[in-house]
């Protein structure tokens, strides 16, 4: 048995797996995980969506059951802040203080929080932690409110579907003429406006909220460049900041997330990155990019763990995300660096939303969006692997198998 002693900080998905792949790999000295929130590792997705639309218990989101800690002996230590990073020890904000030989930082991200008058007032809520969903849940689930939802980004979308769902009146506001023109384009961002449209959410775009109007301490308005938009509730979704506090005090280089190489190691010797912390150098990119997807913090989790045992593991997945709003679902893989110089050729129906869009650069597949298709998801990251050129034609027509391509 090794006397090795490695840490893991944060208590997300990316250290859940990272544990999980430390012991598959037979590593068999300590593994202590510090988790700042009071709970077992758990996944996020569900928080805008069916955890928030309720009917599941808290148990249908940890990423592993209670006993599984115990099992592979693995100290995990629930409501402790890592505060100070040194050379190979890491203190608690107990003030304890936790040699390691090997360190995983896995400290997430957190909301993008507003500045403005009366951003502070009751009834502006935030979206990140399984709290933040159920508080979330008990404001929406009476319906009949006003709800304005500032920013037009996946988080916002999926919660106005929810909102709406409830029964409430739902209003998006953002900057952008196009809500998610920037990863998918105006086409296909405009998909996603008219399905909400079509289920009566309404759409103020080109639009800043200014501040808040507040009456009986409660949000009564949110305040526009141009008017107040009646608000009961108002859920703010403009983007995350990753959470590098920590790395940055003990001088690691940080930029967009912790710098770390495809190996996930960072400036610092014996000290990883993953997940929605770490900006990672991708080797089919060339370039760093700082994913917040749930794949990739199970990829980097995996990766890091290898990686701290000395072997030679690279993070050069396809980065994959997907979304559930009303009955459209769909999964995206590919490189967003690469689809700037790309046109889309699309397979399938569009009018009724079940198709796959592909995005061409040179005669080849930088990335695919499936839309109520399923099951293809494997042979569009295939086709996005291979780098092989493709027949447009051939490539639109449902005939033609896609792994014949
Ligand atoms: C509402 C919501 C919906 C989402 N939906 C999707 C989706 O549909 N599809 C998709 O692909 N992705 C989705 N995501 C993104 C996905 O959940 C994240 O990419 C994923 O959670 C990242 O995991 P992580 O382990 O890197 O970070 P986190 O899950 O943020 O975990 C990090 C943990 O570290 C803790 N921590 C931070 N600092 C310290 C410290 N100093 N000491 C100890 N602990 C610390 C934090 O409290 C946190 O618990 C969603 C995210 C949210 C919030």
């Amino acid at each position: 048995m090794t006397q090795q002693q490695f840490v893991i900080v944060g208590g997300g998905l990316a250290g859940a797996t990272a544990a999980e792949q430390l012991r598959e790999s037979g590593f068999d000295g300590q593994i202590h995980l510090f988790a700042a929130e009071g709970h077992n590792p758990y996944i996020r997705p569900p928080l805008s969506k069916g955890y928030l639309a309720g009917g599941e218990g808290r148990d249908s989101i940890f990423v592993h059951p209670e006993s599984w800690y115990r099992e592979h002996e693995i100290v995990l230590a629930t409501g402790q802040t890592a505060t100070v990073l040194g050379d190979h020890t890491l203190t608690l904000d107990s003030g304890r203080e936790i040699p390691f030989d090997r360190l995983l930082l896995a400290t997430g991200a957190t909301p993008r929080r507003l500045d403005l008058p009366g951003s502070d007032t009751g009834g502006i809520h935030y979206l990140r932690t399984v709290e933040d969903s159920e508080s979330l849940r008990a404001e929406l689930e009476p319906g009949g409110r006003n709800i304005v939802f500032v920013g037009a980004g996946w988080i916002g979308l999926e919660l106005a579907a929810a909102a709406h769902t409830f029964g409430n009146t739902v209003t998006v506001v953002g900057p952008e003429s196009v809500p998610l023109a920037g990863p998918l384009g105006e086409e296909l961002g405009t998909m996603f406006q008219r399905l909400h449209e079509s289920q009566g959410v309404t759409f103020r775009l080109n639009t800043k909220v200014t501040g808040f109007e507040e009456a009986q301490g409660r949000v009564a308005a949110a305040v526009t460049d141009s008017d107040a938009i009646p608000a009961d509730l108002v859920v703010v979704g403009i983007g995350a900041i990753p959470n590098t506090a920590l790395a940055e005090s003990a001088g690691l280089e940080v930029d967009n997330g912790i710098l770390v190489d495809a190996h996930l190691a960072t400036s610092a010797p014996d000290v990883f990155a993953a997940g929605d912390v770490a900006n990672a150098y991708h080797p089919v990119v060339r370039q760093r990019m700082r994913n917040e997807h749930w794949a990739n913090a199970i990829a980097g989790g995996k990766v890091a763990a290898r990686a701290m045992l000395g072997e030679d593991a690279v993070l050069d997945d396809i980065p994959y995300f997907y979304t559930d709003q009303y009955d459209l679902g769909m999964e995206y893989s590919g490189y967003p660096p690469l689809t700037k110089d790309a046109h889309i050729v699309y397979r399938g129906d569009r009018d009724k939303r079940e198709f796959v869009a592909f995005w061409v650069a040179s005669g080849r597949v930088v990335a695919g969006m499936n839309v109520n298709v399923w099951d293809v998801n494997d042979q569009v990251q295939d086709l996005i692997r291979s780098g092989r050129s493709v027949d447009e034609h051939q490539l639109s027509d449902t005939s033609v198998a896609l792994d014949a391509l």
